[in-house]
């Protein structure tokens, strides 16, 4: 009856404000999809369901639908009740995790600038707000909350795709003891854009927290790191030549921060190491070469090092040596060979970058030591993926590779999960099914990750080969390799292709989300390596050393490990177009997201499928007292009571299916009757 009501409510209401979920659209084209979308987003309705999958397209403008009064509406309330939020996904899964104790994830998908860090910010809030709490752990969920403005200032920056995009990945696990309290946070973070520290692209900044310094710091602050007020002084901070951006307020911002890093528990002493670390870096950026007659690498002026020297604790020699020597070790001497002053300033930016990344690292433990859940047992998770979004620049380089690939990961993830497993559980038990066709980005997951063949592999062995691998020689290795694959091309084999042409040293791949051409890729994997990556070589085993994009591989293997362990929601966020305007849709843009996403397949699956499924046995224990028949206990097979149960319930023959060991029910409004009927 319910249902019906809804129904008709949807009908009446659909040429208003289109349709709440698109499983219910008529057909299943993509221009009704499309046009369902335009219409809701007309007015301001930006969020629309595939079943329980949410669609969230970016409106660039505030919307007043985030407050307590609206969290309020969505707390505990049955998630097709209400018109589609991105609350009632948080509710559902929250109440889903009390009701049957296990964890759950929350995948946010989009390209850059599609709205997923705004997402994750408002699930937060609404876990923050709206779940039981006692006092002692207000202060759990003040810092949760505060983590966001102090690893946004410190990892996320303007790039020309997003005001604020995020350079770096970021997994937290909201964890709940079993009364729902929110009581604990961790944080694991991915592969940090440090290039960005010593190099922009026009139109692009450095990371928020380095303005938001020089421009809202105090003047004690800044005299006593030796620096001067505005970016316009810093090297680093003005490649890019944009250092002023409308939509960032760094004053404020930097008052935003100094805030939330008290309330995260950054005592004084912390707090100053912090920002010695970042005018360090500044500093460094500022040092420069000459180069004396031997075109050996001369410091130009003493007093930026000696700052640096000051602020880090280091001996200002030995910074000295180390930025215009190589030491070279002979036998039992060290002979120092000095730089060029190309390699000097190779030396000076792999340090800077060194240092902000491990600066990185350690803010996120800070933080991670904060939020930590002082009685651990008994709890359970909700994660909260926010990673960076696929993107595609001019210049594309080793990062915009490991991001992509990344996209590529969670794309894969999100297939396996939903398209692929659930067609085949409908195949192993034994419901009639009619396969829906899909595109599986799993041909170029492998292109990029097979071991001894894939691009990583053959990057590593170029990496770690002694002598003289260079960019060519690596791409010439691609070429032999890779050439005849249907997702990859080169230079040579770009003209056979009527697709643009390739710059010598480029290579492009075709990505479950465009064409992406990516140049340079190894000289700069090289450069970290060389500085970092081997610090994780254990020196007592012969172990080959991993490159960071190995490292990278294998912490996305783990970071999928730990998400097929819990229960899984997505929000799948669209970009409604390129210039960050409110009110525009671009078409051509939203129809290319709604394709490689591949929410068509989803929602043919979806339609033609079922919703819920629970194992005989569960289902019956759970609902078992709401049938004379089968309380207190059903003697027979689990299977024949779960019938004689759904029979008296009142279950409409097309409402669900019987499986090998499975329940199948096809709409959630069925599952929340019987579950409203067992609440009374
Ligand atoms: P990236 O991959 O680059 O990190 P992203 O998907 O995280 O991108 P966001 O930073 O979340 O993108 O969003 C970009 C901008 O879009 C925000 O700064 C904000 O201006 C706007 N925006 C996104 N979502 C919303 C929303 N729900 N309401 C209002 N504005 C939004
Ligand atoms: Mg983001």
């Amino acid at each position: 009856m319910q249902g019906q009501l809804d129904m008709e409510g949807a009908l009446t209401a659909r040429d208003r404000v289109g349709i709440q979920d698109f499983v219910l659209l008529d057909e299943t084209t993509e221009a009704a999809f499309l046009s369902n979308l335009k219409k809701r987003f007309s007015k301001d309705l930006i969020y629309t369901y595939i079943g329980t999958l949410l669609v969230s397209v970016n409106p660039y403008k505030e919307l007043d639908i985030y407050n307590k009064k609206q969290m309020d509406i969505y707390m505990g309330v049955n998630f097709f009740e209400l018109p589609p939020h991105i609350y009632a996904l948080a509710d559902n899964a929250y109440h889903t995790m009390l009701t049957e104790f296990n964890n759950h994830f929350i995948l946010i998908s989009g390209e850059s600038g599609a709205g997923k860090t705004e997402a994750s910010k408002k699930i937060l809030q609404y876990y923050a707000v709206s779940c039981p709490s006692t006092t002692l752990l207000n202060t759990v969920r003040d810092k949760m909350l505060m983590s966001n403005p102090v690893l946004e200032a410190f990892g996320n920056a303007k790039t020309l795709k997003n005001d604020n995009s995020s350079r770096f990945g970021k997994y937290m696990d909201i964890q709940f003891d079993s009364q729902g309290d929110a009581v604990g946070g961790h944080i694991l973070n991915y592969l940090l854009e440090k290039s960005r520290v010593v190099h922009q692209n026009h139109g692009e900044r450095n990371f928020h927290i380095f303005y938001q310094l020089v421009e809202g710091g105090s003047d004690d602050l800044l005299h006593q790191l030796g620096l001067e007020r505005g970016c316009q002084h810093y090297n680093y901070l003005t490649q890019g030549q944009c250092p002023i951006v409308p939509s960032i307020n760094d004053k404020n911002d930097w008052k935003t921060v100094k805030n939330a890093l008290q309330i995260i528990s950054f005592d004084e002493t912390a707090t100053n190491h912090l920002f010695e670390v970042i005018a360090s870096v500044l500093h460094l950026g500022n040092v420069r070469f000459d180069s004396d007659s031997k075109g050996h690498a001369l410091l130009n002026n003493n007093t930026e090092l000696h700052w640096v020297s000051n602020l880090l604790g280091v001996d200002a020699h030995r910074l000295q040596e180390g930025l215009t020597f190589r030491k070279i070790e002979a036998k039992k001497d060290q002979v120092l060979s000095p730089f060029t002053t190309d390699h000097a300033i190779y030396a000076r930016d792999a340090l800077a970058k060194a240092i902000y990344g491990q600066t990185f690292t350690w803010l996120v433990n800070r933080i991670n030591e904060s939020m930590e859940n002082e009685d651990p047992s008994r709890k359970t998770v909700i994660g909260l993926l926010d990673i960076y979004g696929f993107e595609v620049f001019y210049v594309n380089s080793f990062e915009q590779f490991c991001i992509n690939y990344c996209n590529e990961k969670l794309q894969q993830l999100f297939i396996e999960l939903t398209l692929k497993s659930e067609q085949e559980e409908y195949e192993a038990e034994g419901i009639e099914w009619e396969p829906v066709q899909f595109f599986n980005n799993k041909i170029i997951c492998d292109l990029i990750e097979e071991k001894h063949t894939g691009i990583i592999s053959l990057l590593d062995e170029e990496c770690l080969r002694p002598g003289d691998a260079t960019d060519l020689t690596f791409l010439e290795r691609l070429e032999e390799k890779m050439g005849n694959h249907p997702h990859f091309v080169t230079h040579k084999l770009a003209d056979k292709m009527t697709r643009k042409t390739l710059e010598r040293g480029d290579f492009r791949l075709l990505h479950y989300a465009g064409e992406v051409t990516y140049c340079v890729l190894m000289c700069q994997s090289k450069n970290d390596i060389v500085k970092e990556c081997f610090s994780s070589m254990d020196p007592d085993s012969r172990r080959r050393p991993e490159t960071v994009v190995t490292q990278f591989k294998s912490s996305l293997q783990k970071l999928t490990e730990i998400l097929v362990a819990k229960e899984a929601w997505y929000i799948r966020c669209l970009k409604s177009n390129e210039s960050k305007q409110s009110g525009q849709f671009d078409e051509a843009l939203i129809r290319h997201q709604v394709k490689y996403l591949g929410l068509m397949e989803h929602l043919r699956v979806r339609r033609a499928g079922f919703a819920y499924r629970r194992k005989y046995d569960v289902f019956l224990k759970r609902y078992k007292p709401l049938c004379p028949a089968t309380w207190p206990h059903w003697r027979g097979v689990a299977a024949d009571g779960v019938e004689v149960l759904v029979q008296h319930l009142g279950y409409l023959p097309d409402e669900y299916k019987m499986g090998r060991t499975k329940i199948f029910i096809r709409h959630p409004r069925t599952l929340f009757a019987t579950e409203d009927a067992y609440e009374k």
